[in-house]
């Protein structure tokens, strides 16, 4: 880094992406992708609109925002939209939190929270897990500042009900509670109805999972109007045009094939479940997903031996390595194919460590 950098950003731990390998072909199980592509109407409407790339997109993304509305029964003024639903998560650290007002997020989460805080000068209170990796909604509603919760949580896919984060919502009315629905679809409980009788509920989604849509940043949000405003003030102050025409399109496209991808959900759900069996079977722990991905501990050696014996099988997944979780992998649900290849991975890995199997 240069001299000139602030002393701040200097000292910032930046988040560290899966890893996204060029130099040979893997099962790549590592980053919670889809492993379907998108409609072929998505990819038409993405042609179509590039024709048009000489011109601005709509700034209010009006005619996503209806249709999203329409299928999530709120209206317009309800949605927000952004580049990835990680620049919302990034735009409520900014708008609803400071120096005195902090946020709290579990212990485990997801590791952009804390570099979000980070960047903010925002004091994140970690919530501990039971040791069962489930949240206590409790410890929510007696901490300090916006709530912040994955659910289904990551990396470890366990879920709140609809109605306990109402409870942790309804706890303090004066601080936000922001739900981060990235993995809703896969069998969680979504909040999105709880945003009509609480304005300070944000739900949070995106098209990167459940929608085949990684590659082209499309995340929305869904509140109260008053919130959905606070977040247009950090668009209109950041980067008004930030949903590009070729992604406006595609998000459009994929509503109006809805279905195509609510049935891609239900195979990597029943995937994941026989997945889950046979990892089991094979002496694994394993969590009770309700994400696109399986949360594993192998029967022996460490979570970093497993994730090191399985790339060298070609196999990629994702291992963190920080604390409470060290034994654990995350697993991205992948098509029959790829969790054959997986699992196949697994039993030869332990077999070759000489780790008897069950
Ligand atoms: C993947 C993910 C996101 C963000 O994804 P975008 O691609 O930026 O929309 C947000 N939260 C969680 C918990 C995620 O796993």
């Amino acid at each position: 880094m240069s001299r000139f950098l602030s002393a701040r950003l200097a000292a910032l731990e930046t988040y560290t992406p899966g890893e996204q390998p060029q130099d040979r072909s893997y099962v790549k199980l590592n980053t919670n992708e889809s492993p379907f592509p998108p409609d072929a109407a998505v990819c038409d409407a993405v042609a179509a609109e590039a024709e048009r790339l000489n011109l601005y997109p709509d700034p209010t993304g009006l005619a996503l925002k209806e249709a999203l509305a329409a299928r999530y029964g709120v209206a317009a003024e309800n949605v927000f939209l952004s580049n990835g639903s990680d620049d919302i998560l990034n735009f409520a650290f900014m708008a609803f939190c400071d120096a005195e007002h902090g946020a709290a997020a579990p212990a485990v989460s997801y590791g952009f929270y804390p570099v979000f805080a980070a960047l903010h000068g925002v004091s994140l209170t970690p919530i501990p897990l039971r040791a069962d990796f489930t949240v206590d909604p409790a410890l929510f509603c007696a901490a300090e500042g916006m709530a912040v919760l994955a659910n289904p949580n990551a990396p470890t896919g366990l879920a709140l009900s609809a109605a306990e984060i109402e409870s942790i919502a309804a706890s303090q009315a004066d601080r936000v509670v922001l739900v981060d629905e990235a993995y809703v679809d896969f069998g969680g409980e979504s909040c999105v109805p709880l945003t009509k009788k609480y304005e300070n509920l944000l739900v949070v989604q995106t098209y990167s999972k459940s929608r085949s849509m990684a590659g082209a940043r499309l995340g929305f949000a869904i509140g109260s109007r008053a919130l959905i405003r606070d977040l247009e003030i950090l668009q209109y102050s950041t980067n008004p045009y930030n949903i590009n025409r070729m992604t406006m399109a595609a998000g459009l496209a994929a509503l109006e094939n809805d279905g195509y991808y609510m049935n891609h959900c239900r195979r990597i759900m029943r995937i994941r479940d026989e997945s889950k069996a046979a990892l089991r079977a094979l002496g694994f722990t394993v969590t009770d997903s309700l994400a696109n991905f399986l949360f594993a501990s192998p029967p022996a050696g460490t979570g970093e031996a497993l994730y090191l014996g399985l790339k060298e099988r070609g196999v990629l997944v994702r291992y963190f390595g920080t604390a409470g979780i060290e034994d654990y992998v995350r697993i991205t649900v992948g098509d029959e194919e790829q969790m054959a290849r997986l699992l196949s991975a697994a039993a030869d890995y332990l077999k070759e460590a000489g780790y008897e199997t069950k």
